[in-house]
């Protein structure tokens, strides 16, 4: 369920459409000047953005081959 978020570039107004097609003109005043938000988690992959505790072999937690206060790769 994609969902995709886009700011009135006139009013300043935060939307959310589940269909890009869908968001050709603001539902507050009707501007047609959408700029597309990326705030969603699935942009930011693997890489550890805020907060974030990717291990060095690139996974969220560590496997059991990894070994302690180690790396599964070192
Ligand atoms: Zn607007």
């Amino acid at each position: 369920m994609p969902e995709f978020e886009f700011k009135c570039s006139e009013c300043g107004a935060i939307s959310t459409f589940n269909k890009r097609e869908d968001a050709n003109s603001c539902p507050n005043c009707g501007s047609t000047r959408l700029v597309r938000i990326f705030s969603a988690p699935h942009i930011v992959k693997g890489r550890s953005g805020a907060g974030g505790k990717t291990l060095c072999c690139g996974r969220d937690s560590r496997p059991d081959s990894c070994p302690p206060g180690g790396c599964c790769r070192a």
